[in-house]
């Protein structure tokens, strides 16, 4: 049995992965892993350098001007730029649009992947992103899928963003669901889908405290309860 216990959430945008992994981090005494933090870092840096997303060269040449660390502050996440918190920078659509870009590139994806490794290795956490279950932690006691339909998704973002001052439109908003979903579940390499031994949770008519009970029974069933330096008793 590996030394750490590792929980491994993908699914695509807006499906609550960030909330939920937050959410169980906290109740278990994990440490949440954000990786498309990571991702949205790399595309921050690429745009400030006015590299273009189309330019495969110049983001394979750039991977290796990049830094990139976490640090937890409070129990949060920091994502960390070559020394800089961009933490704050990088939640906008912008931003995740060049994360989505920047990701389809082998560079790109084996920069992230051995600090991503080296995290679960090194701690028990747990893990969100597109290809965690599949590429990054294949060995994952437990690999959940999150999912919700678009329509649901979109409203969750619509209202994200109206709570933070922000208007926008919900076709918009949907059409951009569409898209991201389509550019991440398409890509050559390391495409977001179910892992084979992944449970599905569609988050569509469940509260985010359902959500998060369902992923503990499931893990209890995976040896959570035997995992050294648990806090959840079930
Ligand atoms: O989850 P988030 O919206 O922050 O991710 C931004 C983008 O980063 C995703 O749309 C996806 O293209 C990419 N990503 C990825 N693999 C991960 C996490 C994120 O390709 N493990």
């Amino acid at each position: 049995m590996s030394a750490t216990y590792n929980i491994a959430i993908d699914g695509p945008a807006g499906a609550g992965k960030s909330t939920i992994a937050r959410g169980l981090a906290d109740r278990l005494g994990f440490i949440y892993v954000d990786t498309g933090a990571m991702y949205r870092a790399m595309g921050l840096y690429f745009h400030r350098q006015g590299i273009r997303m189309e330019d495969e060269d110049a983001v394979a040449g750039a991977c290796g001007e990049i830094e990139i660390s976490l640090r937890y502050r409070d129990g949060l996440q920091r994502v960390i730029l070559n020394g800089e918190d961009v933490s704050e920078l990088i939640r906008t659509e912008e931003v995740g649009r060049l994360a989505s870009a920047c990701s389809v590139y082998a560079s790109v994806r084996q920069k992230l992947l051995s600090l991503q490794q080296d995290l679960a290795a090194s701690a028990n956490v747990i893990m969100d992103g597109r290809d965690i279950g599949t590429c990054v932690l294949p060995g994952a006691q437990t690999k959940i899928y999150l999912t919700a339909s678009v329509e649901v998704r979109a409203g969750r973002r619509f209202r994200e963003l109206m709570a933070k001052g922000k208007s926008s439109d919900l076709e918009e908003i949907k059409k951009e669901i569409r898209e991201r979903d389509d550019r991440d579940m398409h890509r050559e390499i390391a495409p977001l889908k179910q892992a084979e031994d992944a449970v599905l949770v569609d988050s569509s008519d469940l509260s985010a405290e359902q959500v998060m009970e369902r992923i503990i029974a499931i893990a209890m069933e995976r040896g959570l309860a035997q995992a050294p330096g648990v806090t959840c008793e079930g």
